[in-house]
């Protein structure tokens, strides 16, 4: 703690520090802000940004791409995802498809999974809300928020074929790989 300087130093030491904080306070004032007014004011969100979960058509045929495999309720480690499947004669479908959005990890394992590219994520986290159940999405409300957003670049597809290992480049000159015998073969 300093040392008392007595009442008028005490006094200008005061005032040079209202001074200094002023000054601060002034620099920022003309300073162009960095918050925009939301939601009148929407900030562009990255390339690569990926928020919301929801569903999707086939873009050809406008079917619903999801066929109720389940794989992407399996896969979640909350276990938010239900789905129950309705068995079709050339395919199935979702019948029931409920996700609990409030209790998400935003992991995206059920976006890695799906082999139809039927659940993705959305490039935007515009769902704010003060009621917790309208974060309870179903089936229809997953399709309308596939329709409503712009979705994110990131498909079940892309995701496998980043994450598959490259192969291994071929050798000049090396032997050709020979499959091991069958054990017991020839005996
Ligand atoms: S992002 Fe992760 S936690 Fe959220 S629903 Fe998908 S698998 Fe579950
Ligand atoms: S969203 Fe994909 S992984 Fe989940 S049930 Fe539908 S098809 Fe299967």
């Amino acid at each position: 703690m300093p040392a008392s300087q007595g009442f008028w130093g005490d006094l200008g030491q005061l005032c040079r520090a209202v001074v200094r904080a002023m000054a601060v306070t002034f620099v920022n004032l003309l300073r162009k802000p960095v918050t925009v007014h939301y939601p009148d004011v929407e900030r562009p969100y990255p390339d690569r940004f990926r928020g919301l979960l929801a569903l999707t058509y086939d873009k050809e045929t406008a079917e619903e791409n999801c066929i109720g495999c389940r794989l992407c309720e399996y896969i979640c480690p909350p276990q938010v995802i239900k789905v129950e499947m309705l068995k079709a004669e050339k395919r199935n479908y979702a019948k029931t498809f409920t996700l609990e959005l409030y209790a998400c990890e935003f992991c995206e394992l059920c976006v890695q999974v799906c082999p139809t590219d039927a659940i993705i994520m959305m490039k935007s986290f515009d769902l704010a809300t003060a009621d917790r159940r309208e974060l309870l999405l179903d089936k229809d409300r997953l399709h309308a928020l596939g329709l409503q957003f712009e979705p994110s670049w990131a498909t079940g597809t892309l995701l496998r074929d980043m994450q598959t290992p490259p192969k291994a480049p071929r050798v000049e000159g090396a032997p050709a790989k020979t499959e091991a015998p069958a054990e017991g073969k020839g005996e």
